[in-house]
């Protein structure tokens, strides 16, 4: 008994001595390319249940509409309910999870995240429309070396199309310099155009759209937001005519239907695109949303483990010309 005792003891010891020395590993790590940096709006910050845009309801113009997000589940995702909740919870939750995010949004809140954490941060700036900022002083803010990337640039939302001659200087710097750019195309939620943007139209979320844009900047690096989501069959006929075009999948991963949601992925995998496919979820206001919506990429069992990862991270590192071993 008292052996047994001394044994056990020993044993302990030694677990706890290996567990002083070895340093706790580092999950593998993931490349969220598409993060908004937003100031929370108290008065906006309600709660969300994932994939709810399972039910289109059939409503009327003439009755009062149905609330845009639904939260009937038994567990609502939480907003943040201020800007230092939000800070703090996505700075754990990089860390914790060995993430860096492509962040784009409220200049001050980026500046922010990006003091806090130099490493995990990549900064972006969009433009949308000519009249969001001047052509100089967009070219001015990408030549202070702060932001590595072009986005989210989301010409649907103005009623634009991403080839549409306003954008083509802003386009022409981006290539100057060489920053890749991401472009929103596609979905939009439930009764967009009429419901909360009226300028929105479903027409000019086409991959095609994209097709001058791209003839007149040959070495201009895009990737599609959202994966173009529901336009699968122009977005691979896009994809196979350029060879640069990667897409996200962020948005719809975990505002769609999930049995919709796979469906697409795979499609994009099964035609091929394997490799220019990346993680991306749209943050917003809910910490956990990045759990959420990495799950739908680990319980993909279409997937490879060497998939997921290309997925979750080998795909944003080519494309974005990051070093794999700073990650390491
Ligand atoms: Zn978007």
């Amino acid at each position: 008994m008292k052996k047994t005792v001394y044994l056990l003891v020993g044993w302990l010891m030694a677990g706890i001595a290996c567990a002083q020395t070895t340093p706790p590993k580092r999950p593998l790590p993931i490349i969220d390319v598409h993060v908004h940096a937003m100031k929370v709006n108290p008065g906006f910050a309600i709660e969300m249940c994932p994939w709810f845009l399972r039910d289109m309801p059939g409503g009327d113009p003439n009755q009062q509409m149905r609330a845009f997000l639904n939260t009937e589940c038994v567990d609502p995702l939480q907003p943040a309910k201020s800007d230092a909740e939000m800070e703090a919870a996505v700075l754990e939750t990089m860390k914790r999870l060995n993430m860096t995010i492509i962040a784009y949004g409220d200049p001050q809140i980026l500046r922010r995240w990006k003091k806090a954490a130099p490493d995990r941060v990549i900064p972006g700036i969009g433009v949308s429309s000519p009249n969001d900022m001047s052509v100089q002083a967009f070219t001015d803010s990408l030549s202070s070396g702060f932001y590595k990337v072009m986005g989210e640039v989301a010409p649907q939302y103005q009623g634009l199309s991403p080839s549409d001659m306003s954008l083509d200087a802003y386009f022409a710097a981006a290539e100057k310099l060489n920053i890749p750019v991401g472009i929103h195309m596609g979905t939009g939620g439930n009764g967009m155009a009429n419901i909360s943007q009226s300028k929105y139209r479903a027409s000019l979320g086409r991959p095609f759209l994209l097709e001058d844009m791209l003839a007149r900047h040959p070495k201009l690096k895009i990737w599609v937001m959202h994966a173009g989501y529901p336009m699968i069959d122009e977005m691979i006929a896009l994809m196979g005519a350029n060879a640069y075009v990667y897409v996200d999948l962020a948005g719809f991963i975990w505002s769609y239907p999930q049995a919709e949601i796979h469906m697409y992925l795979k499609r994009l995998v099964q035609a091929g695109f394997g490799k220019r496919i990346m993680y991306g979820t749209d943050f917003m206001i809910w910490p956990k949303l990045f759990e959420t919506s990495i799950s739908i990429i680990e319980n993909a069992d279409y997937l490879s483990f060497d998939q997921k990862r290309d997925i979750l991270f080998n795909n944003a590192v080519r494309f974005f010309r990051l070093d794999p071993e700073k990650y390491k």
